[in-house]
């Protein structure tokens, strides 16, 4: 799901934008204005109750605002995402709003502010006054609407800044470069969000051979890490002196470590359409830990794998690959892959129980060919990506 949400004043040419963005990303579209102004035309309750309010250039109670926004997302359930345009408005609602996205399970992706300076407003509200119809667009209420602007809604954009979601877009320029502007955002509010894949499987089931394959194939970052660890006693760095010892045990390596890299690699990845996870979440605590990075960098998970093979078959393969020159230190005699296959055992089932709970976990048969398991998993992506937008 894409949401997002429309700032700025009253003429910064919020709706004329939304008709661009709605037929191109396909959301659905919530102007509270709109939404009370067809109530105000119905006569019905709520209407009538805020006419008074609306006719004034106030705003009108938090209580109503959420009434009519539930009425309307609740008619909605099929949308791909919602454009909210003149919601939230006040801090309680930029609060209403996030109670909203939970119960629907997605998050506010992005809150884009269109600023133009007061006086523009209402020269372009005027204007827009004489032909608009609307009783509020007249000087009197239209300085009223710009101060409760300034007043309750400026103050909202603290919450979206610091939540990290707030991009702003001079409103000044051209009508189809402001346009430009917002696609920009969207498109990479997109690409972060379009595939993000968890791949288990036991050590030996070709989780990692397939994963990257996956990655080249659909311009995801692949993030294993076992790799990154790898590279860190590469470099011997002082964490990779750490993580030798720790292999040299069969130990894995303390969370703390993990999550640096894991977050790190995520922070520094651009222009990728998504993420696919390898050897992480391992442990029923790390998934808590995963679930976390990924709630805080907006992520959702869209496919979860787990390729099962047979354990004799893992122990044949880890011991043909322990003779060849990829071997790796931690499969470098029969009894440290036992040991792997016996610890994997331990930790790996449960975070897959836990998210057998929640999410819909793939299984597929890693005993065929490269290929087919390849070809397989594929499809299954490709069946979902449909449905993603
Ligand atoms: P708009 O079409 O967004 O300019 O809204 C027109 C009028 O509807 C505003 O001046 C307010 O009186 C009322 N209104 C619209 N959205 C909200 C909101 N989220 N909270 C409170 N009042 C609103």
């Amino acid at each position: 799901m894409l949401n997002i949400a429309l700032f700025g004043p009253p003429g910064a040419g919020k709706g004329t934008q939304s008709e661009f963005l709605i037929k191109k990303y396909k959301l659905f579209y919530i102007s509270t204005g709109n939404l009370l102004r067809k109530e105000l035309k119905e006569e019905t309750k709520l209407g009538l109750e805020a006419k008074s309010i609306i006719e004034a250039g106030g705003l009108v109670s938090d209580e109503i605002i959420v009434q009519i926004i539930e009425k309307t997302i609740k008619n909605n359930p099929e949308a791909n995402g919602f454009l909210f345009d003149g919601f939230p408005r006040t801090y309680v609602q930029a609060y209403i709003l996030e109670g909203l996205m939970i119960k629907l399970d997605t998050s506010l992706n992005s809150l884009i502010s269109i600023e133009v300076p007061e006086e523009e407003s209402v020269k372009r509200l005027l204007d827009r006054g004489k032909t608009s119809g609307r009783s509020d667009d007249n000087e009197l209420v239209i300085r009223n609407r710009l101060k409760e602007y300034s007043d309750k809604t400026l103050p909202v954009l603290k919450y979206y800044k610091d939540k990290g979601i707030y991009t702003k877009i001079d409103g000044l320029k051209p009508i189809s470069e402001v346009t430009i502007g917002l696609e920009e955002i969207i498109e990479e509010e997109l690409s972060k969000n379009l595939l993000n894949i968890v791949m288990f499987g036991y050590p030996g089931s070709g989780r990692s051979s397939q994963a990257m394959k996956l990655a080249q194939k659909y311009n995801l970052e692949y993030v294993s890490t076992g790799k990154m660890l790898e590279e860190e006693i590469e470099k011997e760095t002082k964490i990779g002196k750490r993580i030798n010892a720790l292999y040299d045990e069969g130990k894995l390596v303390p969370d703390e470590i993990v999550v640096e890299l894991i977050e790190n690699k995520i922070a520094n990845t651009k222009h990728s359409n998504g993420f696919i996870f390898k050897g992480f979440p391992r442990t029923f605590v790390q998934s808590y830990i995963f679930d976390g990075i990924m709630k805080k960098h907006r992520l959702n998970i869209t496919k979860i794998f787990e390729i099962k093979v047979p354990t004799l078959e893992l122990l044949k393969r880890l011991d043909q690959r322990r003779v060849t020159d990829g071997t790796k230190p931690y499969d470098s005699t029969t009894e440290k892959i036992i040991q792997r296959l016996q610890q994997h055992e331990k930790v790996a089932v449960p975070v897959i129980k836990r998210y057998k709970k929640s999410h819909s976990v793939v299984k597929i048969d890693g005993t065929d060919t490269f290929d087919k398991v390849f070809e397989k998993i594929c499809t299954d992506i490709e069946t979902g990506v449909k449905n993603l937008r």
